[in-house]
């Protein structure tokens, strides 16, 4: 999160920051971006794998290997590496610092106490004591990402740190303040839009602010050998003097999101999409009785189609219809999606379709243009499939054809915004190539 930090420091090349009298600091386009390009690219500073991905990747890069190909520490036998030169870089790095007093560390009481996202956490806060009792104290202080990141606003919770692995010499109070700066600025890192790691990006961090409906996007590149890369891509065209804003949370989260703004970055958001929400006021629960909540999905999809800009991204309250308030309620979407998941699950793909329609109308309404990582795309992913499989099932129509190839096109637009990410193979826009194969054998 930006602060009204003064600094010399040159962050990026076609980006600067403007100094607010009052409040955070924004993130101004110096020249204009067409939609994709990439506004800013960034290494990881520090990182760590989730649980569930140790042994799976590699520890240092964050390659995907098969189970067992990748080597073993043989010193802690809890890290994993390509090879001696991943091992190598990441010793060096700090596991030096970490390797001996690894599986004490994590079978400790005081740790296994630790609510699961605090011992993400503490491991990464272990790596950066670890990492920063590793290098020489000039070069420490003289790096540019360390300097970046002491720089940002802590978060609005005061809470001490929890227990680190490494020894070090900082006092209890320095490590407090890293610690204060992690909630609101660390970045879950993902492959194909799930996530996989955590990490400290503290240039992205000390850059850009929130908005519910950005105009640019985070995405993760995957290198053999070096550490995984941020790279900021923007969503739609921004002109030069613009804002560049990035989501700190799913813009999905319309109900929840005051709260999560309140207690763990500290703001209120005052986005057009927020501003609506706020105007609203009172959301009411969709209708329960089936017939119902049908007549509403069929009424937001017949708004979105003819709505022209979303009243989310114009901030224009007055163009969203009142009897499509319920659609706000967070359920709504998890009802249409569990609608989806059941009827093709079941095979009644003109139940499944019928959703994945409803749900593609409210995407359309509260996303931004191109947004990639949660919604649009994959979910016309997920539509496309569903009429595939209609296909080959045999109960082939033309209008379901028609549809799955309106569906394949309409998504590989949108990823190609994004462009490639995360791991090499089976991606998204892989699976799109696939099926826009299939598709031309229909046409
Ligand atoms: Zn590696
Ligand atoms: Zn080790
Ligand atoms: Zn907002």
């Amino acid at each position: 999160m930006p602060s009204d930090y003064q600094s010399n420091i040159d962050l990026a090349e076609n980006v600067s920051l403007d100094p607010l009298a009052v409040g955070r600091s924004r993130c101004m386009a110096n020249i204009a971006f067409s939609a994709g390009s990439i506004i800013l690219s960034n290494s990881s500073f520090i990182d760590i794998l989730l649980p569930s991905e140790k042994g799976h990747r590699c520890d240092h890069c964050h390659n995907l290997s098969g189970i067992g190909s990748l080597k073993r520490c043989t010193g802690c036998a809890s890290f994993y590496y390509c090879d001696h030169t991943c091992q190598s870089k990441h010793w060096k790095s700090g596991h030096r610092k970490i390797c001996k007093l690894y599986n004490t560390y994590i079978s400790a009481a005081s740790f296994q106490a630790l609510e699961e996202h605090k011992k993400m956490d503490a491991l990464l806060l272990s790596s950066l004591i670890a990492h920063l009792s590793s290098v020489d104290a000039k070069e420490r202080d003289e790096n540019t990402a360390f300097l970046t990141f002491q720089s940002l606003l802590p978060g609005p919770m005061t809470t001490s740190a929890p227990p680190i692995c490494p020894k070090h010499s900082f006092t209890a109070g320095v490590i407090d303040g890293f610690y204060s700066r992690f909630e609101n600025n660390n970045f879950s890192i993902h492959s194909h839009f799930n996530t996989y790691a955590h990490g400290i990006f503290p240039i992205a961090s000390r850059l850009f602010n929130h908005s519910c409906m950005p105009n640019a996007a985070v995405k993760f590149i995957i290198q053999v050998h070096k550490p995984v890369k941020l790279e900021i891509v923007a969503l739609r065209a921004i002109s030069k003097g613009d804002e560049i804003c990035i989501p700190y949370i799913d813009p999905a989260l319309l109900q929840t999101r005051t709260t999560i703004f309140d207690l763990t970055y500290g703001f209120t958001c005052s986005c057009p999409s927020c501003n609506v929400i706020r105007k609203v006021g009172f959301i009411p629960e969709p209708p329960k009785e089936p017939v119902r909540f049908q007549a509403v999905c069929e009424r937001l999809r017949e708004f979105v189609g003819v709505m022209g800009l979303s009243p989310f991204l114009t901030g224009d309250d007055s163009l969203f219809p009142t009897e499509l308030t319920c659609v706000l309620h967070e359920s709504f979407i998890s009802t249409l999606s569990e609608q989806f998941s059941a009827a093709s699950h079941d095979g009644r793909y003109d139940v499944a379709l019928e959703s994945s329609s409803s749900l593609f109308a409210l995407y359309q309404l509260i996303y931004p243009l191109n947004y990639p990582q949660i919604g649009k795309c994959l979910h016309l992913l997920e539509k496309a499939k569903t009429c595939w499989n209609h296909i080959v099932r045999s109960t082939s129509t033309m209008e379901v054809a028609a549809e799955l190839k309106n569906s394949v096109v309409a998504a590989k637009q949108i990823l190609t915004v994004i462009g490639h990410e995360g791991d090499h193979d089976d991606g998204p826009l892989a699976e799109i190539e696939t099926l826009l194969l299939e598709v031309e054998t229909y046409d």
